[in-house]
């Protein structure tokens, strides 16, 4: 039988960016099948119809976090997540942290790359109602060549180092996707560019040649799986786009040649922001070296007239939080790169929830079926107490997010049971340097040259 239920007098912002309205939505089972009027003339006639009353809220499109890794835990460092992490209570970890995703709105979730991967196994768990979470897309592990990552020489120089796996040569690189695609891969996740730490002063480098980009695109796409690239520097993007790549991360340091092809292409680009917006902002609270603070800032200033630019020719621009790592912890800031959308790139609010939500349907490759509220459409919703059009930190806010629907079905968003420690799972630090002057008079390194600056 049809499960019907109505969510009544609340206000619709659509995600496709029209301004909100008052209407009413009604679901049947998994699908919003009619929105205002014809919602509760329809309800009429239903037997059974259930009715929730959303006056005072907001019923929008549940957001799409299009780069979340859920297996990593909100690890402090690469080390922890390399050499710390167990297969199997890495995978129960992630449900437990999946409902923190649920929470704040989230109901559709693009995890790029993995530990062990299994959150090809989490995504078949939440599919099959083991558990709830977020809709979810994944990759499995990222490819890399001999050069590396973005963890220099803690990776090692053949097979899997934590969520990366090295390639070299033709054969090895059809055989490994060709592995991904039958494990359960959404997409082949490559690692374009990285970290020669000799090199450092450069950022990060392009790490493959075209030909090799091109057949990881050939082979994935002859088995209808698209290829995201993670992507820092100008020539990494550029080849990334040239290669026929489905969706571009970061996609920082981009010259007017890569612009271009982008733009021609109209490829999907998830800056992910978040994690850098985040240091800029709260780093000076955390003790983060100011040094760094300056290159995370530099990286979204230089990067503000390309997305602008992109955004203006009709490019998707994804929003992903970088989860899993704890600078920005699950459930806390999926919200945030819609706030960096309209701070750096001067969209509207409405602007950033389309990127949040319909133009992310992209990353869960359901673009159409979800991420709008129109008819025809999957029943991933969520109630706000309040209108996020006028203040997008609403979403952030605890409690503002009242109800969560995916795929029709009210998830369960009480509080999740407050965790333990788990033995051996962080990797122990003794903490910041202990100087004998900081150690004598509590004034940290920094403080002391400030002093000095200031004397001089
Ligand atoms: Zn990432």
């Amino acid at each position: 039988m049809t499960q019907a239920l109505l969510l009544e007098n609340g206000t619709v912002i659509d995600g496709l960016g029209s301004a909100p309205y008052p209407a009413s939505v009604l679901i049947e089972d998994d699908l919003i099948v009619a929105v205002g009027p014809e919602a509760a003339q329809r309800t009429a006639h239903l037997q059974n119809a259930k009715r929730l009353d959303v006056g005072g809220m907001t019923v929008m499109p549940g957001l799409i976090d299009a780069h979340c890794h859920l297996s990593f835990d909100d690890a402090a460092s690469n080390p922890e997540i390399f050499y710390q992490r167990r297969n199997a209570l890495s995978a129960l970890v992630a449900a437990h942290n999946a409902r923190k995703l649920l929470r704040a709105g989230v109901t559709g979730v693009l995890d790029p790359d993995s530990t062990f991967e299994n959150m090809i196994d989490l995504r078949d768990a939440i599919e099959a109602r083991v558990t709830e979470g977020p809709r979810m897309a994944c990759g499995c592990y990222a490819l890399i060549t001999g050069v590396g990552g973005t963890a220099g020489r803690l990776i090692n120089d053949t097979g899997v180092t934590g969520y990366y796996k090295v390639v070299g040569g033709r054969d090895e690189i059809i055989a490994e996707v060709r592995r991904q695609v039958k494990l359960g891969a959404d997409w082949i996740k490559v690692h374009v560019s990285g970290v020669v730490p000799r090199q450092a002063r450069l950022g990060e480098q392009c790490s493959w040649t075209q030909e090799e980009l091109d057949l990881i695109c050939s082979v994935a796409h002859d088995l209808g799986v698209p290829v995201m690239g993670h992507c820092r520097g100008a020539v990494s993007t550029y080849r990334a786009a040239k290669a026929g790549m489905d969706l571009i991360f970061h996609a920082t340091g981009m010259d007017e040649r890569g612009l271009e092809l982008v733009i021609e292409r109209k490829i999907a680009v998830c800056p992910a922001f978040t994690f850098q917006a985040n240091l800029v902002d709260y780093g000076d609270r955390l003790g983060t070296d100011p040094a760094l603070l300056k290159l995370f800032e530099r990286e979204i200033a230089d990067s503000v007239e390309t997305m602008r630019r992109l955004h203006q020719a009709g490019v998707p621009l994804l929003t992903g939080s970088e989860a899993g790592f704890s600078m920005v912890p699950y459930g806390e800031w999926h919200y945030r790169e819609m706030e960096v959308f309209m701070r750096y790139y001067g969209m509207t609010a409405l602007e950033a929830i389309r990127c949040a939500t319909s133009a992310g349907a992209l990353a869960l490759k359901m673009q159409g079926q979800t991420g709008a509220v129109t008819p025809g459409m999957k029943a991933d919703l969520i109630c706000v107490d309040g209108d996020p059009s006028r203040d997008i930190g609403l979403l952030g806010e605890p409690g503002r997010i009242r109800h969560v629907f995916v795929d029709g079905r009210a998830m369960d968003i009480s509080p999740p049971p407050q965790r333990k420690p788990l033995p051996g799972w962080r990797l122990p630090s003794m903490g910041r340097q202990l100087t004998r002057e900081f150690a004598l008079t509590g004034r940290s390194p920094a403080a002391v040259e400030q002093e000095q600056i200031a004397e001089l």
